[in-house]
């Protein structure tokens, strides 16, 4: 490590959690003395850039920005964001706790502004290498970045923050069919016009797959912009369902409410996800359902029935042709019939994958023991790594399994970066794998401690 500047932390990604993570850094006591930096792929702060929809908005209340719930006070605030943008009263006015998706982005790229000399953009991490001192334990980590020059970046640190986001999720049937006009929601604006806005050739066939939100907003953007599109959404279910965000289902996106499912056993936890799987997963807005319905009824008052929705339908194969058609065969589960038809292009709205943290620790594995496999993570969000590895690395975004629906979603950011710093102030402890089994069987974590970096 001679002459390597060595970082107490290094955040991979910078999305909304590690965003969020920097912000209480800055705001705890003495964290001029810490040196972090965070490495972003991006070329400039984005947050899901190619789903900003015209007036789709969030599904969590502005309150829950990156800060409120810890420290209301704070210079981060959304209300403090609206207040510098002059739009303070106008926003009051629209008596609305939901802004639109542009809106929040435009928040979330205000705050990462202040944290510009801290990221480095531009870079996508593809590795981390354990540094091992004399004595085998593993006491730092080198973090291995490539930028779009193809030039590689090395730095080494004490800690990690790993908020990579989900991957694209391409189920079984599709996975063969290459990209050609095969979109994933997650590449939605930047490709769709490619795709579907040349009107020369006269109409186009979409499909959309998927029962969720971004497959209702996609759908809705199809029959909105693109004239010669006739679009039709593919679902398995029997309709599209609405999520539950009623307010005794919504505590469970509360901050305490992680405590609660982190003290159960495997099993009750999975049981506890499972019940409340319709507040996050295969649900779409109310509203939006209820103009999806409408667009499509006064489609048959104008009897010109364009766009469709083609529920309890299974799609078992799908194959390019020669003509560049892409041919699904659905089967109808209610009928058991099944057909084939013919699409110039599919989107696919078909979820995330939460596993990208596993291919970024590979090189760590031989040192890791059972953390990975055992997905054994603490309540402080820190891997339970053995005895010798020092190094400590915190997991945001892929701990469902073990803390609860909210950690993919914006709802507990501003208390697990709390969480987080103050268990990195509590860097001494030796043996993580220990206080992460404690934790588990005493059930609660240790609480909110006073962060002094
Ligand atoms: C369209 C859409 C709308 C959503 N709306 C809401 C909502 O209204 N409310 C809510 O609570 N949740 C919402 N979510 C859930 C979403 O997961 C969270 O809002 C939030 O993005 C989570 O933040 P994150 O930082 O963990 O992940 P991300 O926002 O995905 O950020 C991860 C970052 O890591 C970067 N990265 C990935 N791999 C690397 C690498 N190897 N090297 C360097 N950088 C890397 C990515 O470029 C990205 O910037 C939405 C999700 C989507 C897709």
């Amino acid at each position: 490590m001679k002459n390597e500047t060595v970082f107490d932390l290094i955040g991979v990604g910078f999305g909304p959690s590690n965003l969020s993570l920097a912000v209480r850094l800055a705001e705890a006591r003495g964290a001029s003395s810490m040196k972090h930096c965070y490495i972003e792929r991006q070329q400039a702060f984005g947050w899901h850039r190619d789903m900003l929809l015209d007036d789709c908005r969030m599904q969590i209340s502005f309150l829950k920005d990156l800060v409120t719930q810890r420290d209301p006070t704070s210079r981060f605030t959304f209300i403090n964001y609206l207040f510098e943008r002059g739009r303070l009263n106008e926003f009051v006015n629209l008596k609305n706790f939901y802004p639109t998706r542009v809106e929040f982005h435009d928040y979330l790229s205000w705050v990462a502004r202040a944290f510009d000399d801290r990221v480095h953009y531009g870079q996508r991490v593809k590795a981390i290498e354990p540094m091992l001192d004399t004595s085998g334990d593993v006491n730092a980590l080198r973090v291995v970045s490539e930028d779009e020059d193809g030039r590689e970046w090395r730095r080494v640190t004490k800690a990690l923050s790993i908020g990579v986001g989900g991957t694209a999720r391409v189920p079984e049937p599709f996975a063969s069919l290459g990209p050609h006009n095969v979109i994933h929601s997650s590449a939605y604006l930047s490709s769709i016009e490619h795709v579907a806005g040349d009107d020369r050739d006269g109409k186009k066939r979409i499909a959309v797959i998927g029962a969720g939100q971004s497959a209702a907003e996609v759908f809705t953007d199809l029959t909105r912009r693109f004239p010669h599109v006739d679009a039709t959404l593919v679902i398995r279910a029997s309709a599209l369902k609405p999520a539950d965000d009623t307010p005794f289902v919504n505590e469970i996106f509360s901050p305490e409410f992680t405590d609660v499912v982190y003290a159960q056993s495997e099993d009750g936890r999975r049981s506890l996800i499972e019940r409340f799987r319709d507040t996050n997963y295969a649900v779409v807005d109310r509203p939006l359902i209820e103009q999806i319905y409408e667009m499509l009824y006064l489609q048959k008052v104008s009897d010109e029935t364009r766009h469709r929705l083609l529920a309890n339908t299974v799609i078992e194969n799908s194959a390019r042709r020669a003509s560049g058609h892409i041919e699904l065969t659905m089967r109808d589960m209610l009928t058991g019939h099944a057909h084939a038809e013919r699409f110039d292009a599919l989107v696919l709205a078909t979820g995330y994958r939460r596993d990208a943290h596993l291919a970024l620790l590979d090189g760590l594995a031989p040192h890791l023991g059972d953390a990975l496999a055992e997905r054994n993570v603490g309540r402080d969000y820190r891997l339970a790594t053995p005895s010798n590895f020092k190094a400590r690395i915190y997991l945001q975004g892929c701990c469902e399994d073990s803390h609860g629906l909210s950690d993919t979603l914006l709802s507990v950011l501003a208390v697990r970066s709390d969480e987080i710093a103050a268990s990195l102030s509590g860097a001494g402890r030796e043996n993580i794998a220990g206080q992460a089994a404690d934790t588990k069987k005493n059930g609660v974590s240790s609480g909110r401690m006073a962060v002094a970096l």
